[in-house]
């Protein structure tokens, strides 16, 4: 088992068309860590304040997540506010005050730095190949961003991504920084750049699956009800590399697929409710069944 998650672990203030939460617990590493630990046991690199419930901490340690790398500084936890309209897909982001992650500069222990999968979950690109140069012969490094980073540090965004074998995105993010408005055309330009897979994710439309020389297409799962958007790209690549972990294989192209439908699973269960609350309940029993709908939702 060794799944190294580094991202933020967060306070959210979120509206959505169902209601408003202010500062529940959120963050890429958070979201991440919890839709990877149905598979394997992953390890975080975060940094939260004195103010961040215990009762979270001890959420992560019975979900078996390794927590030895979440720092408590004293000090604000990172908090971030978005407005989602009707449109699941739209999202304004109101406010980010980085708080403790202003001066977060985390130094891997000995066994982190041997992961076989790291995962640089949405931070500063900056503190990402930090985080990257300590790891030691990773086999699979996998990242995610946000447009608020391709817009201030393109640069050094762009040497992580040199680094990477696997690239989640959402459709605009892509574009933006291949600076090319054909989604498969940006995305191919970005595989030329490093990376080996790129995972588009498009919201309620599901996932596109780029390859050098391959394409899949994941469904996201029919939902009626999306109660809270938020988390559902980390919750992807939690299950995604939650599985690849769990499974030992990182360059076959069914089980990538399948890493992929289980990385749509688990992001429609963390947008059914607000905040990580869908996770506290949830089973592999209900990941494994939702897993069989998608396989009939596309046989034919
Ligand atoms: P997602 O909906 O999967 O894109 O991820 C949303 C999560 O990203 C939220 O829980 C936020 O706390 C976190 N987040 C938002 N902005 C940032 C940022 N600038 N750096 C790190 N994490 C962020």
């Amino acid at each position: 088992m060794s799944l190294v998650i580094v991202g933020s672990v967060a306070f959210d203030t979120l509206e959505t068309p169902h209601g408003r939460r202010e500062k529940i617990v959120g963050g890429s590493c958070t979201y991440c860590s919890l839709a990877a630990s149905f598979f394997t046991q992953p390890k975080i690199v975060a940094v939260v304040g004195e103010d961040f419930p215990e009762e979270t901490i001890e959420l992560f340690k019975s979900r078996g997540i390794d927590v030895r790398g979440l720092e408590i500084q004293s000090g604000k936890t990172f908090h971030w506010e978005a407005l989602y309209g009707d449109d699941p897909n739209q999202r304004t982001t109101i406010k980010t005050e980085l708080n403790v992650f202003e001066n977060f500069s985390p130094q891997l222990s000995p066994d982190y730095t041997k992961a076989e999968i790291v995962f640089l979950a949405n931070i500063d690109p900056d503190l990402q190949g930090d985080i990257l140069s300590q790891a030691k012969h990773p086999k699979l490094v996998a990242m995610d961003t946000m447009n608020l980073w391709i817009k201030t540090k393109p640069a050094p965004l762009l040497r992580v991504l040199e680094e990477v074998n696997v690239y989640f995105a959402n459709d605009e993010e892509i574009k933006m920084l291949a600076k090319e408005p054909n989604l498969i055309k940006a995305g191919k330009k970005l595989l030329e750049r490093g990376p080996s897979i790129i995972v588009i994710k498009k919201g309620e439309h599901g996932a596109l699956v780029l390859g050098k020389d391959s394409i899949f297409g994941v469904l996201a799962y029919p939902c009626e009800k999306v109660i809270d958007p938020t988390g559902a790209g980390d919750s992807f690549a939690g299950g995604f590399l939650g599985y690849l972990d769990k499974i030992k294989t990182f360059d076959d192209e069914g089980e990538i697929r399948k890493a992929s439908v289980y990385g749509s699973v688990l992001a429609s269960f963390a947008i059914e409710d607000f905040g990580i609350n869908r996770f506290k309940s949830l089973s592999l029993e209900d990941i494994e069944k939702r897993f069989s709908q998608f396989k009939k939702l596309v046989s034919f």
